[in-house]
């Protein structure tokens, strides 16, 4: 049984409190993209979402994928190919993309918000348009005009799709271990052979070609991550088959929907794009437009967890309440959502999944700013808070996001875990959100070691400007500064310990090592905090009418989720501890 109401009112309140039409709106490349204008595009994708993918969604799970060991090809589910042809006939798959290669021309805080309403109503489907999307950036900022000519706007108009082809199976973290193998032909094309392991919609039967954007080294390749160039793969190539095959699909634990391919290149031909040895460059675009994302998918399964769990909660009866007063004479038992309990964990859930939608939105609206605003300075700015909060939405996001759901299941109680109310389906499919585009620990080393020190420190005093506005907005507004007084608390401390980590790790890396997971999560607090004062002050402003629960919601994330910090802290002044004390023999 699957509950879901599109929370495109929500998605609204955040763009209005994150000042959509003055700060994107008012961009030159958004004049087309008025508040209403977005509303309605929102709307009919969440009609999309709910009316053709979420019907789609069990029985994708169920039927799985299938693989044809004699021809090679891969057969999605019954209904995905039509499913995906409504997206390209809505126009979705291509809302904000380049105008001069077929796109609409949208702004990217649209497509994140379309990537929550498909991947909380069928996450493996949406992995398709999802990757498809990666490439199109990496394209954009490193192919030829002529590569986007031939490909970007097929990729645009959804007639191909496309992949992102890395892992290996000695290589998954690290990419310097790469053997496939490119080598370069007399006519300016290459030949690649090698085999790539793990990768989505590395085949399938939703379009009629497939890029693959694939890493390999050229002969005269340095060793390691310095040797690694990027191509174009097509599966078709003018209508022939191409040397690209998937020869077999992994069985694996959700998206049982989305194709996990081991796609095999013997001698296929390939196109460079960008610069010789320069592939991670290319990689990285798509890489990062992809972990925003992965941070959203969360976001949208546990929506979809929260409502079914409500829905159960509003209808189940046990045991009385703890307040006689508030017991229901009437009827044998209570209503669940008597039990304080039950609402802790429905709070939970809904105080900081609506604080990851902020986040999510704050985001891309800094993403439109960095890539359209005709200021320099305030491109940069953006573009800093963009690179500082992406590792954090990708690994804060999914982490919280699963256990966001296991408390879904846990308000169901056994029915949770049984497949009736499809959370079990829900919390499958998002574990994996931890693991791909760098795992959760990679991000946080990203943080750690690039972001923090890069250019002296620059990206975190573009977020700790942004914070010290909202403190000094709070000094003016009474109302405002009871939640400007946690954010000033959280910002005082997080500055003591990124100062304290950055003397410890310079004096011993592995301390960055032991503790940066930690740090990410306080830095995702301090984020988290900041969105709901951002809520709170567009509420108090605005007097919207949902003010008196944006309020209550976001007292009670600062008083039982926000206190999550105190641990955070401590765990990272006892630094490394004993970790690597420990034999081998020993753990
Ligand atoms: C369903 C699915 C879909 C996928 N889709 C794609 C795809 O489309 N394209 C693609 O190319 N790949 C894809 N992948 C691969 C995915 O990106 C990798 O699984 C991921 O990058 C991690 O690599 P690994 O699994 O080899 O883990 P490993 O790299 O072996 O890591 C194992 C553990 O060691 C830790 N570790 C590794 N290095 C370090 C380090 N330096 N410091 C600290 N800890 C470290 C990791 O954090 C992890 O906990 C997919 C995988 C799955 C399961």
């Amino acid at each position: 049984m699957e509950y879901y109401k599109a929370p495109v009112k929500d998605m609204m309140y955040m763009l209005k409190a994150f000042q959509y039409t003055e700060r994107v709106h008012s961009l030159e490349a958004f004049e087309g993209f008025d508040l209403s204008m977005v509303e309605s595009l929102l709307q009919s994708a969440a009609d999309i979402a709910v009316n053709e993918t979420l019907p789609l969604n069990r029985l994708g799970d169920e039927h799985g994928i299938k693989w044809d060991p004699e021809t090679y090809e891969v057969t999605t589910p019954p209904g995905f190919k039509e499913a995906y042809q409504k997206l390209i006939d809505n126009g979705l798959v291509g809302m904000t993309c380049d105008p001069n290669y077929g796109g609409s021309g949208g702004p990217e805080v649209l497509g994140v918000l379309f990537s929550e309403l498909s991947t909380a109503t069928n996450k493996s489907f949406s992995m398709c348009p999802g990757l498809t999307r990666g490439l199109i950036d990496a394209l954009a900022a490193h192919g030829t005009e002529e590569q986007k000519q031939k490909y970007m706007t097929k990729l645009i108009s959804g007639e191909w799709t496309g992949t992102m082809c890395l892992t290996e199976p000695q290589c998954g973290t690290d990419l310097g271990l790469i053997n496939t193998k490119a080598v370069p032909q007399e006519d300016g094309t290459y030949k690649l052979t090698g085999t790539k392991i793990w990768i989505t919609f590395g085949d399938h039967d939703m379009a009629e070609n497939i890029i693959h954007l694939v890493l390999a080294r050229l002969p005269d390749a340095p060793e390691g991550i310095k040797g690694i160039s990027a191509f174009i793969v097509p599966k078709f190539i003018d209508g022939e088959r191409n040397a690209v095959n998937c020869t077999g699909l992994e069985h694996k634990m959700g998206i049982k929907a989305s194709p996990t391919c081991v796609i095999d290149f013997e001698d296929a031909t390939g196109y460079l794009v960008g610069t010789p040895h320069k592939g991670m460059r290319s990689m990285f675009v798509m890489m990062n437009a992809a972990r925003l994302h992965v941070g959203v998918e969360g976001i949208g399964l546990a929506e979809i967890a929260y409502q079914t769990a409500l829905a159960f909660a509003k209808d189940r009866r046990q045991s009385r309440s703890l307040d006689p007063e508030k017991s229901d004479a009437n009827a044998p038992a209570d209503n669940i959502l008597v039990h304080p309990d039950v609402r802790r964990m429905l709070l939970n859930i809904k105080s900081t999944n609506e604080a990851l939608r902020a986040l999510a939105v704050w985001i891309s609206v800094e993403y439109d700013i960095a890539h359209h605003h005709p200021d320099e300075e305030a491109r940069q700015k953006a573009d800093d808070i963009v690179a500082i909060l992406t590792p954090i939405i990708k690994s804060y996001g999914s982490e919280r996001s699963f256990l966001n759901i296991s408390e879904a299941m846990q308000v169901c109680g056994g029915a949770g875990y049984t497949t009736d109310w499809n959370i079990e389906q829900y919390l499958r499919d998002e574990r994996i959100a931890m693991i791909y585009e760098g795992t959760n620990h990679i991000q946080a080393l990203d943080l750690v070691g690039r972001k923090l020190p890069k250019d002296g420190g620059r990206m975190v005093r573009a977020f700790s400007e942004v914070i010290t506005d909202m403190i000094r907005a709070g000094k003016e507004n009474e109302e405002l500064a009871e939640f400007t007084d946690y954010l000033k608390e959280l910002s005082k401390k997080l500055t003591s310990v990124t100062m304290e980590l950055a003397g410890q790790a310079m004096a011993d890396r592995e301390v960055a090592g032991a503790v940066a997971s930690h740090y990410l999560n306080l830095f995702a607090l301090t984020a988290l905090t900041y969105v709901w004062c951002v809520q709170v002050k567009y509420a108090i402003e605005s007097d919207a009418p949902n003010k008196d629960t944006k309020l209550k919601t976001a007292r009670y994330f600062m008083h039982k989720v926000f206190p999550e910090h105190e641990t955070l802290v401590r765990q990272i002044n006892t630094w490394k501890s004993n970790l690597m004390e420990f034999d081998v023999e020993e753990l």
